[in-house]
Order: structure tokens, then C-alpha cells, then sequence
């Protein structure tokens, strides 16, 4: 079913960047792979998968240890300061910062393993109570204080836009991020660190693309169904 699920998403993604102009190359699929087991990972790692998703610190550490280390780890959910210290090590990408006491934890961190952590900044486009993330005009001062720190890197900005049944919904909260992701490349207020927007899962993902993501978050797709009662 995953071989299946995985050309499918693949013929998709083509598709939207055909439709948007792009190529395919400036689209990054993330396999989010939360709730999963080591097994499943597995069964994509053979079918070529190398890029996975995971928002939970304990299943990081646990599938980290079971599975190959050519494997990229990106830490898609909300992490707590006191939790970074367990994953420094182990992930190529935190999507998840959204204030400075996180930053500067980062900071604190990656500077002890002698590394520089690339992070996203979490934006909550829609100011949807139930969701972390910042204000679009918390992004920009925000980025201004992280600039000073030497082992965190500002890649880009992340969002988890509202859950809607019609994608076409989303479409503007993708083209606001669209357009604050350009605002912060041209005025160059992240060194020209900057190259990466994370958005679009499941649900909406071609949209996404259509409106620049350079990163989805694909779970559903690919893996099927989430059960969270076991
Ligand atoms: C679970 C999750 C996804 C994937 O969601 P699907 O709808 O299953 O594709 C993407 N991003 C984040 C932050 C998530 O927590």
C-alpha cells in the first residue's frame, strides 16, 4: 500500500508543479511517519524513502535508534525547551520555533555538540486559538533577536493551516505566507539564509505548491490512516 500510496503523492506533486511552473526539484516531500511503527518506517526506507517527519521528542529518539542513519529526522511538532537536548543530535530540520526562549534553548543545545541547528519559524497564519505558531507580524522582530545567535540558522517558515475540506480554502493563508517568505529573502533580514516554506499536508499539499511551498508534510497520504487509540 505504501509503494502505492507513495507514487500517487509523487504523480501529484509533478502535477501541481507543472500546473505552478515549478520543478520538481524545489519541492522536498517530508514523510511524516508520527504514530507509525519502526516497521512501517521501514517499509519506506526500502521503497527509497530517506526524509521523515515526526512530532513527538520520544518517538524521534526510539526510531532514530532502531532505524539507518542516512535517514533525515525533521521535528514537525510543538517542542518543549526542556525536551530540545534529546533531538539536537538527531534531526536535520526543528519546523517548529515559534519564540525566543525556544531559540535560545536551540542555541544553548547545539552549541554543546559544536553544531549549527537549521529551524523553521511556526507561523499561525490564520490565528487559529487551538494552534501554536506565530503572528504573521511577530515574524519578522522575532527573526531579528535569533539573528544574533551563532549555532541557529533561520531556514525559512512553517505553517499547519486550518483543517478545511476544500483546499481551495487554504489558498490564502499559503500565498500570505507565500508573500512574507519573498518580503524576508529581498530585505535580506535572515542573511540569505533563508530558502525554505513549509506547508501543505494531506489535505491541501497540491495547493501548497501552487502557491510556492518548498517543503509538504505528507502523513495520511502516504501512510494511511493515524490510529491513536493504541
Ligand atoms: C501530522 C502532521 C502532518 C501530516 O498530516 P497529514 O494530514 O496526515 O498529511 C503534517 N504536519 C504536521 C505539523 C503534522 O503534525
Amino acid at each position: 500500500m505504501i509503494r502505492e500510496n507513495l507514487e500517487e503523492v509523487e504523480a501529484r506533486i509533478q502535477a501541481a508543479c507543472d500546473r505552478a511552473g515549478r520543478k520538481r526539484e524545489e519541492v522536498t516531500l517530508i514523510s511524516v511517519s508520527k504514530t507509525k511503527p519502526v516497521e512501517t518506517l521501514k517499509e519506506a526506507y526500502d521503497l527509497g524513502v530517506r526524509v521523515f517527519g515526526e512530532n513527538k521528542v520520544q518517538e524521534i529518539r526510539e526510531k532514530y535508534e532502531a532505524l539507518p542513519k542516512d535517514i533525515e529526522w525533521h521535528m514537525i511538532g510543538h517542542l518543549q525547551t526542556n525536551k530540545v537536548k534529546y533531538i539536537i543530535d538527531k534531526v536535520r530540520l526543528i519546523h517548529s520555533v515559534d519564540s525566543l526562549k525556544l531559540a535560545e534553548t536551540i542555541e544553548k543545545e547545539a552549541a554543546k555538540h559544536g553544531i549549527v541547528m537549521d529551524i523553521l519559524l511556526e507561523v499561525n497564519v490564520a490565528e487559529e486559538e487551538s494552534k501554536f505558531g506565530l503572528k504573521m507580524d511577530e515574524v519578522i522582530p522575532l527573526m531579528e533577536k535569533i539573528s544574533g545567535l551563532s549555532h541557529v540558522r533561520i531556514k525559512g517558515l512553517m505553517t499547519i493551516a486550518p483543517f478545511v475540506e476544500n483546499p481551495e480554502d487554504n489558498r490564502a493563508i499559503f500565498a500570505d505566507l507565500h508573500k512574507l517568505y519573498v518580503d524576508i529573502k529581498e530585505k535580506n533580514i535572515d542573511n540569505g539564509t533563508v530558502s525554505i516554506l513549509s506547508m501543505g499536508m494531506t489535505n491541501d499539499y497540491e495547493t501548497a505548491i501552487e502557491e510556492g511551498a518548498t517543503m509538504v508534510r505528507i502523513g495520511t497520504g502516504i501512510f494511511g490512516a493515524r490510529d491513536y487509540s493504541i
